[in-house]
């Protein structure tokens, strides 16, 4: 017998025998519409079990590599600064071990966190970010922390230029002016991403995916949903991309899963787990 362990499936080897470590930051208290992101990581771990462990889009199998899943960390509602350190230090002991961390949110403040370790551990990080909202203002009803600021932190740190956005249809007028000016923005589509390659080169690649790039048609349980997105394909033919640059970290934000009860959504962030680990697998 073995022990009653809840991991994503087939990520059930060791810390140390693992190139990736998978855990949950299941945090939502900035989320500006509906909440719900925290109940994303147990979600997406459960339904798991649902899915194949092999991907026939690569010819990869789980089982055949070794992830260890950390399980959540347990964080503070409320002030979201105590939330991130946790967060930061956390990523940081993956870093550290030269394990690549991949983390579930939670909203997509967590990843502040992620890349503040990611920064602190690699020189010129670049950060690829597919989402239907630009993240961009400077603060969201005075506060500077927030699902809606986030990459306009992120940037505080790696510089704005370093942030290439993909899928991007919704913000005010002033995050799209500070984007024309400061950010490698492309509205609408993926296919920019195509290019990115020829600008990033091998410099060290967060991928951070808002689950809300893809259109609520094929994922409604999102807290904040916006029509025009992309569909699964191309959000994975998009990862084939971003995956093959040098990535040192990811995670994937925003799954709110009672806002979808048919379960599709959460379904379709677990296959999208699934590929994203076996793209990012050594
Ligand atoms: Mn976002
Ligand atoms: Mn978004």
């Amino acid at each position: 017998m073995n022990s009653n362990i809840h991991t994503f499936i087939g990520c059930d080897a060791s810390f140390d025998e693992s190139g990736i470590v998978i855990f949950g930051a299941p945090y939502d208290s900035t989320t500006s519409y509906r909440p719900g992101a925290r109940f994303g990581p147990p979600s997406i771990r459960n339904e798991s079990f649902g899915i194949e462990t092999y991907s026939p889009y690569i010819d990869r199998d789980i089982a055949d590599y070794k992830i260890f899943d950390a399980g959540d960390i347990e964080l503070p509602f409320g002030a979201p600064e105590p939330a991130l350190d946790m967060i930061e230090n956390f990523a940081a002991q993956i870093t550290a071990a030269k394990k690549l961390p991949v983390m579930m949110g939670g909203e997509h403040l967590v990843t502040l966190g992620a890349v503040r370790a990611a920064a602190k551990a690699y020189d010129g990080l670049h950060i690829i970010q597919f989402d239907a909202h630009a993240d961009l203002r400077d603060d969201y009803l005075g506060a500077s922390l927030s699902h809606a600021t986030v990459m306009r932190r992120c940037g505080d740190i790696i510089g704005y230029g370093n942030i290439h956005q993909f899928g991007i249809r919704s913000g005010d007028r002033e995050e799209f002016r500070f984007a024309e000016q400061n950010t490698d923005m492309h509205k609408f589509s993926l296919e920019a991403i195509n290019g990115v390659k020829e600008k990033i080169g091998n410099a060290p690649v967060y991928i951070t995916i808002d689950l809300d790039v893809l259109d609520p048609s094929c994922f409604p349980g999102t807290g904040t949903p916006e029509a025009g997105g992309v569909d699964f394909c191309a959000l994975v033919s998009a990862l084939d991309v971003a995956c093959g640059l040098n990535v040192v970290a990811a995670d994937m934000t925003e799954l709110s899963p009672m806002y979808d009860l048919s379960g599709a959504s959460t379904a379709l962030a677990c296959k999208l787990t699934r590929e994203l680990l076996l793209r990012l697998v050594k």
